[in-house]
């Protein structure tokens, strides 16, 4: 087996491979940019080499700086991770090239899943069964628009080198396919170098099932069953579990099987995903699950196969990359009890999930579940990388058992000042559908109103917070109260204000709740609420949005500006919008107003609470 291991990744994922690597004795070697010098990976491999500076572009995607920190350090072997360089096939050649062993798919796999149309057209010869769509070279806009007549609308146009949920879109009419063609097309050339599109049936329930296959150089490829990732967001993945609800023996043993038929058709090697699409208008069947795609890497939901299988799958990869055959014969693999996968992000469901980028200077996640993560408490989530702070990974005998332990784990998270996912991840798993199986990828769409974090602190929020606040008088300031239970002596009116806004809480009855006081920010079901106390003659909540200070949510750049001093503006009219992580978000009037202070100008670089205009309201 290898000895020695360069991890051309990063976070989590790094973290994940040193600690298997250092079960197997073999040596690690992290890479780092230097927005990454104090992570945890870091610390923990046993060499690390820099690579560059914080822009992905001059570090983790530089090749010949990460074969260069191969070279130096003597290492055999190079684990791309996931994400990065782990599907880019001129890579995986050059390590290959350069003597050392690719802990990955081989480059000639990578190219033949690499484009969506070419894929599906290599696996229909492989009588795997594919969605209905057009998959072919002409891109006449006539011909693709003839061909979404032939499929029958809705349609979904696909870029074919599209990846990470971006590039499609969903046309509903014949008269929109122009429009959808086109804008799917500018997207694809501006985020992909390629403007070539397919046209698959869209599939109005769809379920996404994915099966965990595995190859080794001596022809041998098992599965591992499958996991259902149908919760997502914008394409994105939110809750991944295995198995899939709802699925029967025959059906398992049908995508299972067309799964292993996939990869023997590119002569796989290593870990890699198949990814089928599920239309369960009628409930999950064999004849109604259709391969979308194949991942050429180890997948970020890997974990809850890793519980019900009771693998360890970096060693796996690392065994079939030192030419091991794999370590297990399919009849030895069997399926034990569920498990459950949430991603916790730094992220803020009330600005549409935007990025929330800051330093973790409170981070706690209760026990009792697996946690990988690449952060610790101190550590900053940048906007240079992916912002997810953990996955949390819960694993019973049975679903509901899974997804009512992850629930409570999710809804103990705090941190503080980065907003994150957690309250919604809480909501998500405690939902009565979710938990009866009723699922497809619209669930979270569906349901967005009852998953939202709340805006307004409820009775024990405002309770706790005030308890807290008349006993930190007679206590230290680092009042912590676990599990909160009071009583106050005398019924008493406290001025507290709670997130920037005021209230008058009757402390009458005890407090009860299973959150947090810390400091001075109260913990509970995965939110957080920041509380002071009030003078009578406040004015009001400083710099939040309630009294017209526009502040940036995070920091990005000021691409637009559609006010100027002065300007009368109406509720809800847009004043600035902001680039941050790629993404436009437009800042508008809390009410109708005047513009009294206009501090953004396009093409200004802004931090997080940066106050960028200020509206004076009429009275
Ligand atoms: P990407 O490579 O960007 O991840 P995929 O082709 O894997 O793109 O599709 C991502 C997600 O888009 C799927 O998980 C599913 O939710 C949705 N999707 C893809 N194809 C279809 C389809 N034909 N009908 C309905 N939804 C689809």
């Amino acid at each position: 087996m290898i000895e020695s291991l360069l991890i051309a990744n990063r976070g989590e994922i790094a973290r994940r491979i040193i600690r298997t690597a250092r079960r197997l004795g073999i040596r690690t070697v992290a890479t780092y940019s230097d927005a990454d010098a104090t992570m945890p990976f870091v610390r923990e491999a046993d060499d690390a080499v820099r690579i560059g500076p914080a822009p992905a572009r001059d570090s983790y995607l530089r090749q010949n700086r990460i074969l260069e920190a191969a070279r130096q350090t003597g290492v055999q072997a190079i684990h791309p991770g996931y994400g990065f360089l782990s599907e880019n096939a001129d890579f995986a050649e050059a390590v290959i090239r350069t003597g050392l062993i690719w802990v990955g798919a081989p480059p000639s796999a990578i190219r033949a899943m690499g484009l969506k149309d070419a894929a599906k057209q290599r696996m229909i010869a492989a009588n795997v069964p594919v969605t209905p769509g057009y998959f072919g070279e002409d891109q006449d806009p006539d011909r693709l628009r003839r061909e979404a007549d032939t499929i029958g609308y809705p349609v979904l146009i696909k870029a074919v080198a599209g990846g990470g949920g971006k590039g499609m879109r969903r046309v509903d009419a014949a008269a929109d396919f122009s429009t959808g063609l086109e804008s799917c097309r500018r997207e694809a050339a501006a985020s992909f170098g390629d403007d070539r599109v397919l046209i698959e049936k869209y599939i109005l329930s769809p379920r996404h099932i994915e099966v965990q296959v595995f190859g080794d150089i001596h022809g041998n490829v098992v599965h591992l069953f499958e996991r259902d990732c149908s919760l997502q967001r914008r394409h994105q993945k939110v809750v991944e579990e295995a198995p899939a609800p709802g699925m029967d023996e025959a059906t398992r043993k049908a995508v299972c099987t067309a799964a292993v038929q996939v990869a023997r058709a590119v002569d796989y090697v290593g870990a890699g995903t198949v990814e089928f699409i599920a239309d369960v208008s009628g409930g999950l069947c064999a004849d109604r699950i259709w391969f979308m795609e194949m991942n050429t890497r180890l997948q970020v939901e890997h974990p809850v196969t890793e519980a019900i299988t009771g693998q360890d799958l970096v060693e796996w990869q690392i065994r079939v990359a030192s030419g091991e055959p794999v370590p297990r014969r399919q009849e030895e693999l069997a399926i034990d009890g569920w498990a459950m996968e949430v991603r916790l992000y730094a992220e803020n469901p009330a600005t549409g999930f935007l990025p929330s980028i800051g330093c973790l200077e409170h981070l706690r996640i209760p026990e009792g579940v697996r946690i990988d993560s690449g952060v610790e408490q101190g550590d900053e989530i940048t906007s240079h990388y992916d912002p997810m702070i953990a996955k949390l990974i819960s694993h019973a005998p049975g679903r509901q058992q899974a997804a009512r332990m992850l629930a409570g784990v999710a809804a103990g998270v705090e941190v503080w000042p980065v907003h994150t996912n957690a309250a919604f991840l809480a909501r998500t798993l405690n939902h009565p559908d979710f938990l009866s199986g009723a699922i497809d990828t619209g669930f979270i769409e569906r349901h967005l109103m009852d998953l939202m974090p709340s805006t307004e602190p409820d009775e024990r929020v405002l309770q706790a917070a005030a308890s807290a606040l008349l006993g930190a008088v007679a206590q230290e300031p680092w009042t912590t109260l676990t599990g909160f239970r009071m009583n106050a002596e005398a019924s008493r009116q406290v001025n507290i204000e709670v997130a920037g806004r005021p209230y008058i809480v009757n402390l009458d009855q005890p407090a009860r709740g299973s959150g947090s006081v810390i400091k001075d920010i109260v913990f509970i079901d995965g939110e957080a609420w920041p509380f002071g106390s009030r003078r009578a003659d406040h004015a009001g909540g400083g710099q939040n949005l309630t009294d017209g200070s526009i502040i940036a949510p995070m920091p990005g750049t000021v691409i637009a500006v559609s006010v100027r001093q002065g300007d009368r503006v109406l509720r809800g009219q847009p004043l600035v919008i902001l680039e941050a992580m790629k993404m436009e978000q437009a800042l508008n009037a809390p009410f109708d107003g005047t513009v009294a202070e206009l501090r953004a100008s396009p093409g200004a670089q802004v931090t997080e609470g940066v106050l960028l205009a200020r509206i004076e309201g009429e009275d």
